[in-house]
């Protein structure tokens, strides 16, 4: 047996006997790790107090290899994220963002890039500005796609190799994981064809800069399209549903 001391934070949670819980947690330096928390529901456990979604915690657990739930000795808060939950559709989206990680990350899958990606997430949902929740969604769960592998190609065309016009027409393939150029499209395909803005602005979806997205600002009509394509790409190359209506 190990003590393990990490950051993490709780993707699910459940009622265990009287008094306990099990947490299935995302932490920095494991992965998913799931651990009881022994008397977590008795009203002066400092457990119980300290543990709660979408807060960044700094936990110890005992690690017994070949054991499946691990047990939960401390836990200190780091970030509470207060902004997220006084508001309802942050809230929502941040529960739609880790339920997609739940999905997305296989057990014992190298999580360290994906935890920073979610500290990330959680600090930019806080200071999300309304109207914007569909756009860090969608750019979110590329970056995460991306961080296991699963980017779209975008620089070059996925027929010929060549480099693409930036002023497009381009077309997208999902299923070929990125984009072609005209000549290489043959027209009789399915694929879904893209105006130089268009690329223009899914190229900023799979920049690892957000700052530049979040500096985009009137193109509601061809955002939202890109923002389609975005999260049809992911779903079907991490194998996870897209967003019921999305997230506003
Ligand atoms: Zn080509």
């Amino acid at each position: 047996m190990s003590i393990v001391r990490t950051e993490a934070f709780v993707l699910k949670a459940f009622r265990f006997g009287e008094t306990s819980m099990i947490y299935r947690l995302l932490t920095r330096d494991r992965g998913v790790v799931p651990v009881i928390a022994k008397g977590a529901r008795r009203p002066r456990s400092r457990l119980g107090a300290a543990v709660d979604p979408f807060r960044r915690l700094d936990v110890t657990y005992y690690d017994r290899p070949g054991r499946e739930i691990q047990t939960l000795s401390q836990a200190e808060v780091l970030a509470d994220h207060r902004d997220i939950l006084a508001s309802l559709e942050r809230l929502e989206a941040a529960g739609q963002w880790f339920r997609f990680l739940r999905a997305l990350l296989p057990d014992g899958a190298p999580a360290e890039p994906i935890y920073a990606l979610a500290v990330e997430a959680l600090e930019r949902l806080e200071r999300l500005p309304a109207g914007r929740l569909a756009r860090w969604q969608a750019y979110h769960r590329a970056a995460a796609a991306a961080r296991l592998g699963l980017a779209a190609q975008l620089d070059a065309c996925l027929g010929c190799g060549r480099e693409l016009p930036d002023g497009g027409p381009l077309r997208l393939s999902i299923e070929a994981g990125g984009l072609v150029c005209m000549a290489c499209a043959a027209p009789d395909r399915s694929w879904s064809a893209l105006t130089g803005d268009e690329y223009a602005i899914l190229t900023l979806y799979h920049h690892p800069d957000w700052t530049l997205l979040e500096e985009l600002d009137g193109r509601e009509a061809d955002e939202r399209r890109v923002q389609d394509l975005v999260l049809r790409f992911v779903a079907w190359h991490a194998d996870v549903r897209p967003p019921a209506g999305g997230a506003g």
